[in-house]
């Protein structure tokens, strides 16, 4: 059945796992940035000055590959300035709320009748990924339109493996017909391409509440499986999942369905079908607001574009503030301040204390191979490393790509084991970012050459 994928028992500190989230009272001000999902930002079309509905769009798609952006709270676009996000910079829009919550008039179901209307309605909604990576959702389904690929399993990732995360947990317990309504859709409109596939409920042991409220939402449908996880990490890496629910390898280099295999968010799941039923796109989330500087632990709603700080006003602070992360400990990222907003993959927020938010000091490597043997990927970073100083640089880029960097989960696991305390997923993140521009800049000027 293939090799056996590494994995780490990590401290879970589920605290909100028995919090019902908590609808924040609307903020005076959303800050809705042009780069919430992957692919090209999306180009603001209302201008400074302008009023704007709950649900309205304001940003549309750019590009081939991007997601619209719509208005998440009624009110007065104040502001449309660059911002600057993890790795750049963004446009962000700024709405000045008016307390209304007025719904835009153009908040209706949307109307379709088959896979290409499903698929536009998708892409219309701004659903992406809320697991972390937020590829757009369309795209993902869209795949499995290709000819070359048979998908027969599509699985829907509720495992919510991080440390302190429980949105999805909530989401699971709250909307489970949500989460039946969006399997419906696929198995409707995706019939000529999902076929008789059956869908895959990957969750871990650890939320047996859930469990029991999916297999009562599932009784005596067969197509649908609730698959229970070991309490492991990286359970919701897509490798990782691919292979313990199906047994199959993925493969450096090829796209996921060609494994026979969609994977799709719980969460991202439910808000398909809460945007396909009512019209009312990806405006509000689940956050979970936790961490060692954090008073009161909760999972909150909140609009997308809420800053931070409104978030702590609900659960207070014990200690002053280290570090604010967006997403898990392990594999999240450290934000400017709790002034900037939580966007649309933010599923938690966490505060670390300045205790808890020191980095060790990084010592040379000692060659224990820890990090290689942990990674569910088996990536060898020390061999990245070096190979980011071999001098000719045709030759770096081809020794990168060998050593399957690209495959990287950024699970944080090599990081977590490493006794010399080196940044090891940051290694592999500036890795992976040379490497994409290297080969946006050869095709670049192979375009320029044959123009
Ligand atoms: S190299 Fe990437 S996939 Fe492997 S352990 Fe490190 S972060 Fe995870
Ligand atoms: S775990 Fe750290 S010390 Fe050990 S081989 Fe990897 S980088 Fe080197």
């Amino acid at each position: 059945m293939g090799r056996n994928i590494s994995s780490l028992h990590v401290p879970h500190n589920k605290h909100t796992a028995a919090c019902v989230p908590v609808r924040i009272e609307t903020p005076k001000e959303v800050i809705l940035p042009m780069n919430m999902h992957s692919g090209h930002d999306a180009e603001p079309i209302v201008k400074v000055g302008d009023h704007v509905r709950v649900g309205q769009l304001i940003a549309r798609e750019e590009g081939r590959f991007s997601s619209p952006v719509h208005a998440t709270v009624s009110g007065t676009v104040t502001e449309i300035s660059a911002m600057e996000v993890a790795g750049g910079e963004t446009l962000a829009i700024h709405i000045e709320s008016d307390g209304l919550m007025e719904i835009d008039p153009s908040v209706k179901a949307p109307e379709f009748s088959d896979c290409d209307g499903f698929l536009q309605a998708v892409r219309d909604g701004g659903i992406v990924g809320l697991g972390g990576a937020a590829f757009p959702t369309w795209a993902k389904f869209n795949e499995a339109k290709n000819p070359d690929y048979k998908v027969d399993t599509v699985l829907v990732n509720a495992a919510e493996c991080e440390p302190y995360i429980t949105s999805d947990h909530r989401m699971m317990l709250a909307h489970p017909e949500l989460i039946a309504d969006g399997i419906e859709y696929l198995r409707k409109y995706m019939n000529e391409y999902l076929g008789n596939a059956k869908f895959m409920i990957c969750i871990e042991k650890n939320k047996a509440d859930a469990i029991e409220v999916l297999k009562k939402t599932f009784e005596g449908k067969d197509y649908v499986v609730i698959h229970e996880l070991k309490t492991i990490y990286p359970q919701g890496a897509k490798q990782v999942m691919l292979y313990n629910a199906t047994g199959r390898v993925a493969v450096a280099g090829r796209r996921f369905p060609s494994f026979g295999a969609l994977i799709v968010n719980v969460s991202s799941l439910a808000k398909m079908a809460e945007y396909l039923n009512t019209g009312m796109p990806l405006v509000e989330r689940i956050v979970t607001v936790d961490g060692p500087a954090v008073e009161k632990p909760m999972n909150l709603i909140a609009p997308i574009g809420t800053r931070v700080s409104e978030l702590l006003k609900y659960t207070g602070l014990k200690s002053e503030p280290g570090k604010v992360v967006m997403g898990g400990p392990m594999n999240g990222t450290a934000i400017c301040s709790a002034d900037d907003p939580i966007v649309k993959i933010s599923n938690s927020v966490l505060i670390f204390d300045e205790k808890n938010s020191v980095l060790p000091e990084a010592s040379p490597c000692i060659n224990c191979g820890r990090c290689m043997e942990k990674c569910p990927v088996g990536i060898s970073v020390p061999m990245v490393d070096k190979v980011m100083s071999v001098e000719k640089e045709e030759r770096r880029v081809k020794l990168l790509i060998d050593t399957g960097v690209r495959q990287c989960v950024d699970c944080g696991c090599c990081t977590y084991v490493c006794p010399a305390n080196r940044p090891l997923l940051e290694i592999n993140k500036q890795a992976r970012s040379y490497i994409k521009k290297y080969l946006a800049a050869q095709k670049e000027k192979e375009g320029g050459a044959k123009a």
